[in-house]
């Protein structure tokens, strides 16, 4: 593989590793493209931008974004928890390309919006449906002096940090977890706590959820006896 070019055509995607392009991330895309499995517009957030810039690094001449993977936002997004009906499953935190949402099990999330991509992979997993993109109120930190382009170029550069620090600990954790094999018999004190421990989960996650419906239901009909932040 031309590992040259494969860096050339990374180092001009945005990465915000969303997948929009039929690829697990933005290094997928630029290694597909240069193996010809690939077009050079399938990139949403790169947008007729970024078309050109893999164009010429190509020599080939450029072509309109293939709006069937998705369309440009016209401006930076990022994601914002309603943590009112946040249960703290995590699920929106393990999906997280960037690692831009803290929170723990239990607990509730919320997302560092200056380190958002807007990449919305947070949104599908969360079973409470209170993830939603907002535009973005601030830049990412050490922008604010920069023009657009450098901006975006900045944010793109930062974000590929944070991924690749993401997928190291990962890998990490998986090796540790490969040198430690947790097992435990069925029947031993472990496997029943294990099970007394998901059927609470279950229960927790039953309740919330129909607390949401509740919180929802007022909040439609605009009750004012019964307004969401007076709920315990
Ligand atoms: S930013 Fe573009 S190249 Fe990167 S994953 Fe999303 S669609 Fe693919
Ligand atoms: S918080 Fe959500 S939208 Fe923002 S980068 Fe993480 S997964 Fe993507
Ligand atoms: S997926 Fe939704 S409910 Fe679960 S922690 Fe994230 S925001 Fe909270």
């Amino acid at each position: 593989m031309n590992q040259p070019l494969i860096d050339q055509i990374d180092a001009v995607l945005p990465q915000t590793q969303c997948g929009k392009c039929g690829y697990a991330g933005c290094r997928p895309y630029a290694e597909a493209i240069v193996e010809g499995r690939a077009d050079i517009n399938q990139c949403p957030p790169g947008n007729q931008t970024g078309i050109v810039k893999i164009a010429e690094l190509l020599n080939v001449p450029p072509k309109p974004l293939n709006t069937a993977h998705g369309f440009p936002s016209p401006y930076r997004v990022v994601a914002l928890i309603d943590e009112r009906l946040c249960i703290g499953c995590t699920f929106c935190l393990k999906a997280c390309p960037v690692d831009a949402i803290v929170g723990a099990a239990k607990q509730m999330h919320t997302v560092i919006a200056a380190e958002c991509t807007g990449c919305e992979l947070c949104i599908a997993p969360c079973p409470m449906d209170c993830i939603r993109l907002i535009p973005a109120t601030e830049d990412v930190a050490g922008t604010s002096s920069l023009d657009a382009a450098e901006r975006k170029q900045h944010a793109a550069d930062h974000a590929r940090i944070r991924y690749q620090r993401r997928q190291q600990r990962l890998e990490r954790d998986k090796q540790h977890a490969a040198e430690k094999p947790i097992k435990s018999k069925p029947g031993s004190a472990a496997e029943n706590t294990k099970t007394i421990t998901d059927e609470r989960k279950k229960a927790m996650i039953e309740a919330a959820l129909a607390r949401a419906k509740m919180i929802r239901a007022q909040t439609h009909t605009g009750n004012p006896a019964t307004k969401p932040h007076e709920l315990s």
